[in-house]
């Protein structure tokens, strides 16, 4: 693969990778705009079959971070770090965690670390150990688990879905159906039941969706396959990205797609057409799943907790927007289209990047 090439075409500042012989970590750190401030990104450890996949991935998830941040109206950047596993199932340990967060310290403040899928509050809290520019931890950083916010900004792109499409925004009649009962989609799944809807889980970690039905008295469903074309009004994925291709879209029976999953639509272009052309209202991922980036990134810059939470609230009116701004037409686009106006605009005021100001993270430092 041509990296510079692909960097080039996603519109990427810098992409270095790493590797640690004492621990055996392989990363990648990928920034994709530093336009708007400093990036926040999580780290996401996974066993990729190939390090061309872990590219692709840390490429694509770095570039939606650009989007969510802007689309947010957050003065911050966007970027994403990756932690190639030798194998599924490898569990995470400090001297790892603390190469992975001296990788992040190299970057002297331009990327901010937190937690993603397989990266917890303590891997965070590790990585602290060996650079002040992480959040997520609650102890060495802080933050802690950004995820309940997460679940609340999609119940909140959720509603002005609903009102989108001319139905009354009440869960209580509503059924919605939950790819992936972890850590943003158990939370989501909670707040539906508590607005009286019903909500049917699928998780590949059968312990986990049983936990949903358990404490939650969730549905559970047999496998993908029944999620993907089961009649719901709602289905949110809030497993992994790619979901939504030309193998899923032509069998769904939803009327809305709105989840905390990053990178739902597997091409970008190709598929949002196809969701639009079916009548299926999509609810782009980075604006539906931005309230853990808003929470981090509200007290990286030093936000009260009454603006962030105001702004975690603002996610149905952005929401609203952009599904107007689409116009019948591919929600995703417009989606982009609504970001890309913002870093314009945007473009030459970022604040948390003037000497003095500071990384934000309350460690004193002046990158
Ligand atoms: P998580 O690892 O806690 O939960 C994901 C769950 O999905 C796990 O329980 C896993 O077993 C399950 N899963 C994986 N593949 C599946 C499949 N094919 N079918 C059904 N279940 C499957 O992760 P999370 O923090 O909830 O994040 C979920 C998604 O949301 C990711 O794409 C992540 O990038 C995105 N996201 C998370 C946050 C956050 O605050 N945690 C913020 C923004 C975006």
């Amino acid at each position: 693969m041509n990296v510079l090439a692909e960097m080039q075409s996603y519109g990427h500042e810098r992409v270095a990778f790493h590797q640690d012989a004492k621990t055996g970590l392989k990363a990648i750190i990928a920034i994709h705009s530093t336009v708007l401030g400093n990036a926040l990104g999580g780290t996401r450890r996974w066993a990729y079959a190939t390090e061309t996949d872990a590219l692709f991935d840390v490429l694509r998830l770095s570039e939606g971070m650009t989007y969510k941040a802007a689309a947010s109206g957050l003065a911050m950047g966007g970027a994403k770090s990756v932690i190639i596993m030798p194998h599924a199932g490898l569990q995470p340990t400090e001297a790892e965690a603390r190469a992975m967060g001296r990788f992040v310290e190299t970057f002297i403040g331009k990327y901010i670390a937190a937690e993603d899928v397989g990266v917890s509050p303590q891997y965070c809290d590790w990585m602290a150990l060996e650079s002040r520019h992480v959040m997520g931890g609650n102890t060495v950083s802080h933050g802690g688990d950004p995820s309940p916010y997460t679940a609340l900004g999609c119940f909140n792109s959720m509603k002005a879905c609903l009102a989108h499409t001319g139905r009354k925004v009440d869960f209580s009649t509503l059924t919605v159906a939950i790819q992936g009962c972890g850590a943003t989609g158990f939370r989501l799944a909670k707040l539906l039941r508590q607005a009286g809807a019903a909500v049917m889980v699928t998780d590949v970690h059968v312990p986990t969706m049983k936990r949903a039905v358990e404490e939650l008295g969730c549905v559970a469903l047999g496998n993908d396959k029944n999620l993907f074309e089961e009649k719901v009004d709602i289905l949110a994925p809030c497993a992994l990205g790619g979901v939504l291709d030309a193998r899923t879209i032509p069998t769904l029976n939803c009327g809305i797609i709105c989840g905390t999953a990053n990178n739902q639509l597997r091409h970008p272009n190709e598929d949002g057409d196809a969701l639009a052309k079916r009548g299926i209202l999509y609810s782009p991922d980075f604006v539906a799943n931005a309230g853990g980036l808003i929470r981090l990134a509200g007290l990286y810059l030093g936000m009260t907790e009454g603006e962030i939470d105001e702004k975690i609230v603002e996610i149905e009116r952005t929401t609203a927007a952009v599904l107007k701004q689409s116009n019948g037409g591919s929600t995703g686009a417009a989606a982009v289209a609504f970001a890309k106006a913002k870093i314009a605009a945007g473009a030459g005021t970022a604040k948390n990047q003037m000497a003095g100001v500071g990384c934000g993270t309350g460690c004193g430092c002046k990158s």
